[in-house]
């Protein structure tokens, strides 16, 4: 028997390990079984090439809690280590590992980004157990079984173990602080959290299961009734993953049935179909696969909890996929696998990483690319779901030049009718009618069919085509579509009478004399509050309503965008809530308002609340207050 002591040049690591990350204390065990799992593979690799000529397909992996014992095994049927190699894995390499890990990381423990998911490797098994244990024996039969075992000091012991069977066993002798980890529904989530998708079976206790061999058979009951016997149960082995998850298979391999049951294996909470997925695969300059899901989307961008998952090698790592997958994506769900995001680092130096970048612009990149794809192929269904992606798709034109270029083929703009059109068919639909007389073409939208109804049906009765255009960040998008397109403007229904939308060179004729005009200005302006509406004066067709209420695209958007952030609108100040009260001259009312003595403040009052009733601006004592005077008017 040898006895050894470790190399130490930090004084103590043990300490230190166990101190180190203490809320991370449970990736011990996605450590062991990646160190299982690579041995298994390797063992696989070997008999691949004719190195190795036993049985490799059947091999697995097992955890195992001895309550009693307070041990926890885990068990691998890989390549195995003969005592040199023991002496030379774990007490040098796997030492300085640690070692050199701790030492670059020690100050940083707090750092939340992706520090800490890996590179502790075998000895993380020492920030939950005093004592650990390595049974091994090589793959090759004449080497002798190795038994290590060291109690977190530097010394450890090396001597022949029994062990005769290929693989090792690592035992931990839990640590009392550490007792969770003999909970089998604690190791059941770990194992679930990290190994769910490992390529080599994992099995973790055993489970009651139908016997596939026996068939219920009908028979008769006592009382001569027909009944189905009782099912027989036999006890299995409970294999915990799937070794060969969706996202490492080729796509032509894979039906839209996978896809969604696959959808359901990461999120076994949801019950909603994904609207539509993207298979991920690439090998060259980098290793990335994975498939990611549109989910619908909920218009008020509640905080979701099922996002995208990053795993290295069919190894979950994290859930926070910031600076690897653009912003715009995150709302998205699914898997990414890549060997090639480096781990050991700060989340602002992987934000900087050339590869990183390479990364994200290719799945960019992609989604885009699918994204057109599937408006080419099906235009039909595209627009069906565009509501419930518009939201992504609208946030990545905002965020990446590179997808708004792209995605001016497939962005759509739905009317109030449910048409769709992309841009350039809008712009020739509406070429015709919608030109003012500088030349610009103005595009008409609305953001609520409900509320601006009024406003939507007087522009359709002209003739003019009226988008409906409501996610919460589109007055940034509408204020980017202008820039990018010359002579474009959006204009709000609801933002001055419908003369005014789109001006043409007609010139309104008023039925008000100059003088009557200014009467009419006047008895306006001493009864409507001067400090929220400005009084305009203008020659609508008779039928228009009396009084409108407009609110100036440019002050509306401006105020939208500084609510909804970003943009450079900040420090501006809030903006006043200041409208116009378009007075149509030529509405038989006018006459009556100049006529009307001791009438005319209700007159005017009631204009004016019957206007911002159909802007929904009517509320509490004014409310009252209207309410009351109608009824006053129908019986006066
Ligand atoms: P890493 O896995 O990053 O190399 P570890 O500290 O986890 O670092 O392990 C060090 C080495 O010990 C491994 O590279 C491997 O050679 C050996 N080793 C660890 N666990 C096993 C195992 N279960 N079977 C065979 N070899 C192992």
């Amino acid at each position: 028997m040898a006895k050894g002591k470790i190399n130490v040049a930090v004084e103590n690591i043990f300490p230190l390990i166990k101190r180190f990350l203490y809320s991370d204390h449970e990736i011990f065990l996605r450590e062991l079984i990646s160190n299982a799992t690579d041995a298994t593979l390797k063992l696989k690799h070997l008999a691949s090439i004719g190195e190795y000529k036993g049985n490799v397909d059947d091999a697995r992996l097992e955890v195992k809690i001895d309550k009693k014992g307070k041990k926890l095994h885990i068990i691998d049927q890989g390549i195995g280590m003969s005592q040199d190699e023991v002496k030379k894995y774990i007490n040098d390499i796997a030492f300085s590992g640690a070692e050199e890990f701790l030492e670059k990381f020690k100050d940083e423990k707090n750092d939340s980004g992706i520090i800490g998911h890996f590179g502790l490797g075998f000895y993380s098994s020492f920030m939950v157990a005093s004592q650990v244990e390595i049974h091994s024996k090589s793959f090759r039969d004449e080497d002798e079984g190795a038994h290590w075992t060291c109690d977190g000091s530097p010394e450890y012991s090396l001597k022949k173990s029994k062990r005769t069977d290929r693989g090792t066993e690592i035992i931990l002798h839990i640590d009392e602080d550490s007792l969770e980890f003999l909970e089998e529904s604690r190791i059941n989530e770990l194992l679930n959290k990290y190994n769910k998708f490992m390529p080599i079976p994992i099995k973790f206790g055993t489970e009651e299961v139908a016997d596939p061999a026996h068939e219920p058979k009908t028979i008769k009951d006592k009382e001569g009734k027909e009944t189905t016997e009782p099912q027989k149960m036999i006890t299995v082995d409970k294999i915990i993953n799937n070794p060969n998850p969706a996202w490492t298979k080729q796509p032509s391999d894979l039906k839209d049935e996978d896809y969604s049951s696959f959808y359901r294996e990461l999120y076994p909470m949801q019950f909603e179909e994904p609207l539509f997925h993207i298979h991920l695969n690439v090998d060259y300059p980098f290793n990335l696969t994975g498939i990611l899901y549109f989910p619908k989307m909920a218009t008020n961008m509640e905080m979701q909890k099922d996002k995208i998952q990053l795993y290295q090698k069919q190894v979950f790592v994290t859930d926070n996929v910031e600076g690897i997958v653009p912003d715009f994506l995150q709302m998205l769900r699914g898997v990414i696998d890549s060997p090639d995001i480096p781990l050991n680092v700060s989340r602002s130096y992987l934000q900087a990483d050339g590869a990183v970048k390479k990364i994200s612009s290719y799945i960019t990149k992609k989604v885009g690319d699918k994204l057109s794809s599937l408006f080419k192929n099906d235009r039909e269904v595209f627009e069906k779901k565009w509501n419930d992606v518009k939201i992504v798709i609208e946030y990545g034109m905002l965020s990446e030049p590179k997808f708004f270029e792209k995605a001016q083929s497939f962005a759509l703009y739905p009317t109030t009718k449910d048409a769709y059109f992309t841009i350039d068919e809008l712009k020739e639909k509406v070429a015709a009618a919608q030109t003012d007389k500088d030349g610009n073409l103005v595009v008409l939208y609305a953001s609520n069919k409900d509320e601006q109804h009024g406003f939507i049906e007087e522009a359709e009765a002209k003739g003019y085509e009226v988008l409906l255009l409501d996610s919460p960040i589109i007055s940034h998008l509408i204020q980017k579509l202008e820039t990018e397109n010359e002579k474009v403007k959006f204009v709000r229904v609801d933002s001055d009478s419908i003369e005014k939308l789109i001006q043409k060179d007609e010139t309104q004729i008023s039925k008000l004399s100059d003088e009557d005009q200014g009467k009419l200005k006047t008895y306006i302006e001493e009864i409507v509050p001067k400090e929220k509406y400005s009084v305009q004066l203008e020659a609508l067709d008779s039928k228009s309503n009396p009084f409108i209420i407009t609110q100036p695209e440019f002050m509306r958007r401006m105020k939208e965008m500084q609510q909804t952030g970003g943009g450079g609108m900040m420090g501006m100040g809030a903006f006043p809530e200041m409208y116009n009260l378009v007075v149509n001259t030529n509405s038989d009312l006018m006459q009556k308002i100049i006529k009307a003595k001791g009438k005319r403040t209700e007159y005017i009052n009631q204009a004016l609340d019957l206007a911002r009733l159909s802007q929904n601006l009517l509320q509490g004592k004014e409310m009252t207050e209207f309410i009351k005077r109608s009824y006053h008017l129908m019986n006066n």
